[in-house]
């Protein structure tokens, strides 16, 4: 952390007198994104055993390239780097929002899960990633909150819209497919490749409720056995089936979501 320093506990980084108003609710941010973790899923930490998640300040990469996760840290720029691509709509002064805190430290328990040779599936990261945050804040519009309000009261872009309502007045940062043919095709984007993963949560979401089906992603994500190769696309829906145990209405909820996206195929 250039100049600043290692801060501490959040409650006594947000003491100091070091850090900025964007710095300040960027610390807040992530303390909330925990906060709800812990309420909704019993989150305990990284690692489910209490190890503490680092944000790192002043990353120069995140101040070009957006927030990014490692091993046991979130890294977030000086200034929002939406706002050099889109000065008129993105705020610079937005560093992290509670949305994409979550996105973030789902990769840092993704990681803490992968044994250290695994090489991480960059799409169903990213797309379980999507998937803890839209259900964690019941919104399926992420990073609107990185952006300025318009006349018309509704944020000027998100970082990517799930849900298809389309709730800003801009265009999100990036598109999502949200088939597995096409995630799986040569060439594709690994966050945009994620909405197949989102999208297949979503569906269940549609059958069974946001609750079930976020206790379903979280009992995914912390089964190792969908984590050995860095995440397959046959362990991911394994992994799913496997989560709905003996209750046979929920696995064919999953059966049909896997169904839906295409996301079946990789069963074979
Ligand atoms: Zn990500």
């Amino acid at each position: 952390m250039t100049g600043v320093g290692e801060l501490g506990t959040a409650a006594q980084a947000l003491r100091s007198k070091r850090l900025t108003p964007s710095e300040r609710a960027a610390i807040e941010a992530l303390v909330r994104a925990v906060a709800l973790l812990h309420t909704r899923v019993g989150y305990a930490g990284v690692d489910d055993a209490g190890a503490a998640v680092r944000l790192i300040l002043r990353e120069p990469e995140a101040g070009t390239g957006g927030p990014w996760a490692t091993m046991g840290t979130i890294n977030v720029g000086a200034t929002n780097a939406l706002a050099k691509r889109a000065p008129q709509r993105a705020r610079a002064d937005v560093l992290l929002t509670v949305d994409v805190a979550l996105h973030e430290l789902t990769h840092v328990i993704q990681f803490a899960k992968m044994p250290a040779a695994a090489t991480p599936n960059g799409a169903i990261v990213e797309g379980m990633a999507d998937a803890v945050a839209i259900f964690a804040t019941g919104d399926d519009t992420l990073g609107e909150g990185m952006y300025k309000t318009g006349p018309d009261g509704r944020p000027m872009g998100s970082v990517r819209e799930l849900g298809g309502a389309h709730r800003t007045s801009g265009a999100p940062l990036g598109v999502v497919i949200n088939t597995y043919a096409q995630a799986t095709a040569p060439g594709a984007e690994e966050h945009a490749a994620g909405g197949v993963v989102s999208a297949t949560f979503i569906a269940l979401r549609a059958s069974v409720g946001r609750e079930t089906a976020e206790r379903l992603l979280w009992n995914v994500i912390r089964d190792a056995g969908a984590w050995s190769a860095g995440g397959t696309w046959s362990e991911l829906a394994r992994a799913m089936r496997r989560a709905a145990g003996t209750d046979a209405a929920l696995l064919t909820a999953v059966d049909a979501a896997l169904a839906s996206t295409g996301l079946n195929a990789a069963l074979r």
